[in-house]
């Protein structure tokens, strides 16, 4: 495929962590949405839980994430014993002792709060849902910020067994001017502690598009990456959108790869994972060929959720902590953004609501269609119109939407089939987005990330 053919599509599309999509929250849904949506929780239902750690020691320039500079003590107690509040708040509207099937840490970065508070945390959680010993628990590292003592706590009492580090690149020079210095033998101690612990199932993220990065210097980053050997692999584009985020202003427009260059830079990495038996199982996420991911993507059983690509089966995601978005049976639900709110909030007696969306039917459809092109690379939207009991004729004109990436041979149709071909794997957004009812982007307040 040819670089002109793809950049036409370098467009500004939605990540689908889910559909619809954040933009489309509202306050049309809050605090009583927010309670009712909890109460219609199954009470024999497995469900996913989520905690979120907006703090961080430094922050990185080309973050993204909802976050702080956080380093007061008192505040990650107040933090830790608003979010311990909050717990017992859903707890008492769900009314039941669910089962968690995961439990995954976010951030920021979660042990920046201390690992003994997180820990104190769990033990909330743990009060609260049913371990079982198959019950996943994730945290997402910064190994800048953890101690050998605090793996063993993650790893030992915190049961910890997935881990996420954030790596984006190995280079100094390209890890200066991103304010992220963090050498590769820092890392590599801290991966071989984590093995150590007894992780078996490792994530490394890598991050394209950052400034000074060239082909010699990324494929190096990739190298070096891939010979720690996680079982997974995320290679996120950086999005650099400083009327978002303000921070970005200090990486120099002019340092950054242009979107040429930023296709070569995803495809040497590209390259590079699957040289090293990594499959391509989704947008932007790579795992060994016989991990429980490629495996679980080659047989349909892959997912999507706020998190990223996951195995986790649980249709409820229970999210706590300052700008969490929770899955429930109603519609998605999130927590005010900002740590003061949120904490404030949960001060006043509250659950934390800030605003969400409630699911229709049609919601449900374009979702589940959404999630089964980004897991799986292909649905029928036949067997899909069948199983909700709408006429599959409805989706026609969506189809047709697809007709541009069907010429460039980066989707394929045969009937209600589509197919999002290996060349469009990177732009799988794309084909989502015919499906998407409510994205019209706005060229002039762009509210997403470049699709390349
Ligand atoms: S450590 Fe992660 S969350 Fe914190 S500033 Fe850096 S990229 Fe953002």
């Amino acid at each position: 495929m040819n670089s002109a053919t793809l950049l036409k599509y370098d467009q500004r599309v939605p990540r689908y962590t889910s559909y619809p999509t954040a933009v489309q929250f509202t306050d049309a849904a809050g605090p009583e949405q927010h309670a009712e949506w909890l109460g219609e929780v199954g009470r024999k239902e497995a469900v996913s839980l989520y905690v979120h750690v907006p703090f961080c020691e430094v922050l990185c320039w080309y973050c993204g994430c909802n976050t702080q500079v956080g380093r007061h003590q008192s505040t990650f107690d107040t933090y830790t014993d608003l979010v311990c509040l909050e717990i017992d708040r859903v707890a008492a509207k769900l009314g039941a002792r669910p089962s968690a099937a995961a439990v995954h840490w976010g951030g920021g970065t979660p042990s920046a709060i201390g690992t003994k508070r997180m820990a104190r945390i769990m033990d909330k959680l743990r009060e609260h849902f049913e371990f079982l010993p198959e019950t996943e628990i994730a945290v997402e590292m910064d190994p800048r910020v953890l101690s050998p003592e605090d793996i063993d706590t993650l790893t030992g009492e915190m049961g910890v067994n997935r881990t996420s580090i954030g790596v984006q690149d190995f280079d100094a020079e390209v890890q200066a001017a991103v304010n992220r210095v963090q050498p590769y033998d820092l890392v590599a101690d801290t991966v071989a502690q984590l093995r150590r612990g007894g992780i078996e199932d490792l994530n490394l993220d890598l991050m394209y598009g950052l400034p000074f990065q060239r082909r010699d210097n990324f494929s190096t980053s990739a190298d070096l990456a891939v010979g720690l050997q996680p079982e997974r692999m995320t290679l996120f584009g950086y999005a650099h959108v400083p009327w978002m985020f303000s921070h970005q202003k200090l990486i120099k427009e002019s340092d950054l790869p242009n979107a040429e260059e930023r296709l070569m830079l995803f495809d040497e990495a590209l390259r590079r994972l699957e040289a090293a038996d990594y499959v391509h199982i989704g947008l932007d996420h790579f795992s060994k060929t016989d991990s429980e991911m490629t495996i679980a993507q080659r047989e349909g059983r892959l997912h999507r959720n706020f998190q990223g690509y996951t195995t986790d089966t649980a249709k409820t995601l229970i999210a706590f902590g300052a700008s969490a978005i929770s899955t429930l049976p109603g519609g998605f639900i999130q927590n005010k953004s900002a740590a003061r709110d949120y904490m404030n909030a949960i001060k006043a007696g509250g659950l934390g609501t800030n605003r969400g969306v409630g699911l229709t039917d049609e919601d449900r459809l374009r979702s589940h269609i959404i999630e089964r092109l980004m897991c799986d690379f292909h649905v029928d939207l036949d067997a899909v119109c069948d199983q909700f009991g709408v006429p599959v004729a409805d989706l026609a004109a969506d189809l047709g939407k697809l007709d541009p990436l069907i010429a460039d041979d980066l989707v394929a149709v045969d009937g209600w089939r589509v197919d999002v071909l290996p060349p469009g794997r990177m732009l799988v957004r794309m084909a989502c987005a015919a499906f998407d009812q409510y994205h019209s982007p706005n060229p002039d307040k762009p509210a997403h990330a470049r699709a390349i």
